[in-house]
């Protein structure tokens, strides 16, 4: 079943018309594990590229320290089939067979042995992709007669191409023209290593679907958020603890999407700016490491489905709504 945004406890714009004027629509990706295609939009699969251009590679490492792919992609395949077995008291998940938890154990081992790569560039590491024909939200972005966006990154923290927050890969974005991809890579590079197991994406399939979002109080005027916080007090007045809040239940949504409006729960809000030219950045895609807070969960089960976690919570990236040339950016939460 094909996972989906609960209805909404309420609609806000009710008892506060003024936040239409901040709308904006957001697509939610929903990635699930699955065995996503080159054709097809995924996080973690493989990437629609042509054979005769070259792989993007990051050559800013000497010797560096990390974890094999394979072992990475091991280590989530079994928490995956821990997490969807029933406890044996009947809770839910995280039920290790005897021999998953041998095996994780002795990953946790290896992990204090960990694997080196000596020099050369390295590879980048596919991440995601999305056609602009899966992904409404996506056709704002694209620069004149592109329709795929693809990011891949480089799965190790401390670069300084300006590409990448404090907490986080370097990230790279390619649009092209699907059509023009007429004979694609088969057997992509991949890096050998990634620092943590959680930069490398479990290959899910997605099931983008579009809602309206509204903004972070921090964005909006004080007296409307002093009217918001005194309504909310009201209501939780009359209803209990229980109670919709704006920020958590009613404004924006957790979990990867491309567009809407970003969270700043974690740090007072910073407007992200162009290096290039100054203009404020409009965010495109937003990496989050779950998708089931507050009234958000999807039915029927939310999840934290990618494996990915970048930032604390959340590694998003900025585009520059002024010339689509110029370099994005990253931030945490
Ligand atoms: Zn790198
Ligand atoms: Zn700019």
């Amino acid at each position: 079943m094909k996972p989906t945004t609960p209805y909404r406890p309420l609609d806000i714009t009710l008892p506060f018309p003024e936040l239409t004027a901040y709308a904006r629509t957001a697509t939610r990706l929903h990635p699930r594990p699955g065995a996503p295609t080159a054709a097809d939009s995924s996080v973690g699969g493989p990437l629609l590229w042509p054979e005769d251009e070259a792989w993007p590679e990051c050559r800013e490492h000497g010797r560096v320290r990390g974890v094999r792919l394979q072992r990475a992609r091991r280590y989530e395949e079994i928490l995956g089939a821990a997490r969807a077995r029933p406890c044996p008291d009947g809770t839910a998940g995280w039920a290790y067979t005897d021999a998953e938890r041998a095996e994780v154990q002795e990953m946790a081992d290896a992990g204090h042995r960990p694997d080196r790569h000596d020099g050369g560039p390295l590879p980048l590491l596919a991440l995601a992709q999305f056609h602009v024909g899966d992904v409404p939200d996506l056709a704002a972005y694209a620069p004149p007669g592109k329709d795929l966006l693809q990011v891949l990154w480089c799965p190790f923290d401390g670069h300084d191409d300006g590409s990448y927050s404090d907490f986080g890969p370097s990230t790279r974005l390619f649009w092209r023209r699907a059509a023009d991809v007429t004979d694609p890579l088969s057997a992509p590079p991949e890096p050998p290593i990634a620092e943590h197991a959680w930069y490398v994406p479990v290959p899910c399939v997605l099931h983008p679907e579009q809602i309206v979002e509204y903004p972070w109080a921090d964005y909006l005027p004080p007296d409307l958020v002093d009217r918001i916080y005194a309504w909310e007090d009201d209501v939780e007045a009359r209803v209990g603890r229980a109670a919709p809040t704006y920020q958590y239940d009613l404004s924006l949504a957790p979990g990867w999407k491309i567009g809407g409006w970003d969270s700043w729960h974690r740090t007072d809000l910073t407007r992200v700016h162009c290096d290039a030219c100054g203009t404020e950045m409009r965010l495109l895609l937003t990496m989050d490491s779950c998708e089931s807070q507050a009234s958000w969960g999807p039915f029927p089960e939310p999840g934290c489905p990618t494996g990915v976690r970048a930032g604390r919570d959340e590694y998003r990236a900025f585009v520059c709504p002024a010339d689509p040339a110029h370099p994005h950016r990253m931030s945490t939460q």
